[in-house]
């Protein structure tokens, strides 16, 4: 029977350990660490997800600043936001909060923040790091994967993981930390063509698809460790994962819940993200 991963938990422990070091830092420095973060437009889950991170700022010690701009806004008056930002000396990190609006170019957006600010780690520069193996800030929500592994200690050293999904913010980093970490990794999208015998073969298995419970339970290895990214809102508002939970939770070593699993490891990772970025232009 597979163990329950409490993402919840972990995040704690992580938010935690940044708390302790942001009063260090502040001691030190005579000043908090920043967060600027900027949303843009009505969308209501950006709404809920930047009030979460302004909350855990305030739980870590970390200022934030938040910046929103109306829906409609002129792609150069965003710019001309994120410039500023990566001006301000009080500034450690910088997000802009996706998805944006139509009619923006968030590509064009992350590009324009400092890559020393980049919390997010998704700037091209901190994702070419990570492709090349360089340390730099890298993308929460994979490296949240990354610790919850570490946390019940399952070592990707020499494992054979499938990570299903290769998006730019989760898929792609999360294999290319897996890699980094030196597991066999088999990266599979929309055009695998056996992803149930992919899946099978996996010990350590990461979804990030965004369809519910597509994973089915059966496909599980005995003894793997599940870690599902996915976040599919019910009718009714329920919110399900990327795997069929009950059934993989038998077989499954490991297993993240949903919600309660990566969700809140996402969070954590930017306060941890923050404090490593305030930390490095310490010594810039
Ligand atoms: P994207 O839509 O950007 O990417 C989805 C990926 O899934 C694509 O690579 C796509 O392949 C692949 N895919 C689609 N259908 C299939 C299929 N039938 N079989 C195999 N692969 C398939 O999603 P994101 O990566 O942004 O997000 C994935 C999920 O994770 C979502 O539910 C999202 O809400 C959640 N999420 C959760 C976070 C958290 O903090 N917990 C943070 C970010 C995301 P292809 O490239 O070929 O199209």
């Amino acid at each position: 029977m597979g163990r329950i991963i409490d993402g919840k938990a972990v995040a704690r422990d992580v938010r935690s350990r940044v708390r302790d070091e942001a009063e260090a830092f502040a001691v030190r420095t005579g000043r908090r660490i920043g967060l600027a973060l900027v949303r843009v437009g009505e969308d209501p889950a950006s709404a809920i997800y930047v009030r979460r991170k302004v909350e855990a700022c305030a739980e870590v010690g970390f200022a934030s600043f938040e910046n929103e701009l109306p829906e409609g806004v002129p792609q150069a008056e965003l710019i001309a936001l994120v410039e500023r930002l990566d001006r301000d000396p009080a500034v450690d990190g910088v997000l802009v909060q996706l998805p944006l609006p139509r009619g923006l170019d968030a590509e064009a957006i992350l590009a324009v923040i400092d890559p020393d600010k980049d919390v997010d780690g998704l700037h091209p520069l901190n994702a070419g790091k990570l492709a090349t193996g360089r340390p730099g800030l890298r993308a929460c929500t994979p490296a949240g994967i990354l610790a919850l592994l570490d946390h019940v200690g399952v070592d990707p050293e020499g494992k054979r993981a499938v990570v299903v999904g290769r998006s730019v913010m989760v898929g792609k980093p999360a294999a290319l930390l897996l890699l980094e970490r030196n597991a066999t990794v088999v990266l599979c999208h929309s055009r695998t063509r056996n992803l149930a015998e992919e899946v099978s073969r996996a010990e350590i298995l990461v979804a990030a698809v965004g369809r519910p419970e597509m994973i089915r339970g059966d496909w599980i290895r005995e003894g793997a460790a599940v870690i599902d990214v996915g976040m599919n809102r019910q009718h009714g508002g329920r919110l399900v994962g990327d795997v069929e939970f009950a059934a993989a939770l038998p077989r499954a070593g490991w297993i993240t819940p949903v919600p309660g699993g990566v969700g809140p490891m996402t969070v954590a990772m930017l306060m941890a993200n923050t404090l490593q970025a305030a930390k490095a232009r310490l010594v810039k």
